[in-house]
């Protein structure tokens, strides 16, 4: 029996279902928010402050703010990246960060439900009967909508039930470390930096990190090399850094998407988003800021289609990201491709970031999400020195 109706039903209470939520409630959509709740969304938790303005996010929810970053090469050698006065690199705790979008979701007028996704079923009634259960073993719960937008992560059930290929979502697997961290210590940790490490011994194919969130701090790492020991090369951050002896408040791990999905709707009422979209950015793993981004895009397509019932209007979600978003995660693709895949690459790149011209378009692009086109000399000049790397006619600075 189909319990309740609603416009929409948001399966995932992260950023981007939470989000996605918030702006349907207030566009004065009936919208059930479900969420399994639980388990922290394993995540290093690094946010740009444009996500902080756009999506009108208070800083007490900052946990501390980075104003550098450390990229480290094979070799060891490091190159500062400050970044000015431009901004920061803010860092939130995901369990308070998400519950707070969730619960400003159901202060709009959404409705909270705690429950897994099992599965669609349709019938002669008007919308998909979406299938729950609010708690294992528990009894199946049924609630209609004329649409369901899923957000609920990487491997998403709902995109694996009704979006052609989501089975074949490429990923890397991510493990971190939380653990209580002090101020700095003498083998190189700081409490006010993000480091970055490109080493072949840490991962293989991405990076491994070290963000400090105050009094904690996330050690993390990732690969899609299934045989790669990711607990071990965290184990190594931590000797290295003199981490070792730190408080372990939680292990975790969660695979990132590496390429959105080619659809993002099943043609007729299933839309996905966020991670379960595949939308995280290539070579940083970002995916908050565009988690959020492409919620909000799904409300604004799930609204247009509850106004008109064409199903054709769904296909503009992903047209509007991509759109926006489509040219920065190709250059990012390419960057991961080329410079992530061997030492010697990886040493050139960190060469490169010590210049200063690649620093501040670097970090203009990550608090602008765009490529800036304001400065095309540098932009030149960037280009020669990077080709220069490509072909190995520029030495590796030590
Ligand atoms: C280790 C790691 C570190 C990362 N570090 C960063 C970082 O520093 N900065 C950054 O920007 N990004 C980072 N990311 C990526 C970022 O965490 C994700 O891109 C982002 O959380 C995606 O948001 P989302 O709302 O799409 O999905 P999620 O945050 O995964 O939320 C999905 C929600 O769906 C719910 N759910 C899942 N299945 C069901 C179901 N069957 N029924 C009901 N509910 C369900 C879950 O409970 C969860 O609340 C990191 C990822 C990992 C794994």
């Amino acid at each position: 029996m189909v319990e309740k109706q609603y416009d929409v039903v948001v399966v995932g209470g992260g950023p981007s279902g939470a989000t996605a939520a918030w702006d349907l409630a207030k566009a004065g959509r009936s919208v059930l928010l479900l969420d399994r709740a639980g388990r922290i969304k394993p995540c290093g938790g690094a946010v740009p402050p444009k996500l902080m303005e756009e999506f009108e996010v208070p800083q007490s929810l900052l946990v501390a703010r980075a104003n550098s970053a450390r990229m480290v090469a094979p070799s060891n050698r490091a190159v500062d990246m400050p970044v000015g006065e431009i901004g920061y690199v803010g860092m939130v705790d995901r369990d308070v960060f998400d519950e707070w979008l969730r619960e400003r979701a159901r202060i709009a007028g959404a409705e909270r439900r705690k429950g897994t996704f099992d599965h669609i079923e349709r019938d002669n009634g008007e919308g998909p009967i979406v299938c729950f259960r609010e708690e294992r073993g528990g009894d199946m719960q049924r609630v209609r909508a004329k649409l369901v937008v899923g957000c609920d992560g990487a491997r998403s059930a709902v995109a694996r039930e009704n979006i052609e290929n989501a089975e074949n979502m490429k990923c890397v697997f991510a493990y971190h470390e939380v653990i209580k961290s002090p101020p700095s210590t003498p083998e190189g940790f700081d409490g006010t930096r993000c480091d970055v490490l490109y080493q072949g011994h840490l991962s293989p194919d991405f990076y491994a990190w070290v963000f400090p969130h105050g009094e904690e701090s996330s050690i993390g790492v990732g690969s899609a090399n299934k045989g790669f020991s990711l607990r071990g090369a965290v184990k190594t951050m931590r000797d290295d850094m003199g981490l070792q002896d730190c408080e372990t408040v939680r292990c975790e791990g969660a695979p990132i998407p590496l390429k959105p999905l080619k659809r993002w709707d099943n043609g007729r009422d299933v839309l996905v988003a966020g991670d379960a979209a595949g939308v995280v950015a290539p070579a940083s793993g970002e995916g908050i800021y565009y988690a959020m981004t492409c919620g909000r895009i799904a409300a604004q397509t799930a609204d247009a289609f509850v106004a008109s019932g064409n199903p054709v209007t769904l296909k503009q979600a992903r047209k509007t990201f991509m759109r926006a978003h489509g040219r920065v995660f190709w250059v990012l693709g390419m960057m991961q491709y080329f410079w992530y895949s061997s030492d010697k690459r990886r040493e050139r790149f960190v060469d490169m970031c010590a210049d200063k011209d690649v620093q501040q378009l670097t970090w203009q692009a990550y608090m602008n999400k765009k490529l800036v086109r304001a400065k095309p000399l540098a932009h030149l000049r960037i280009f020669l020195k990077d080709t220069a790397h490509l072909l190995g006619l520029r030495p590796v600075t030590r």
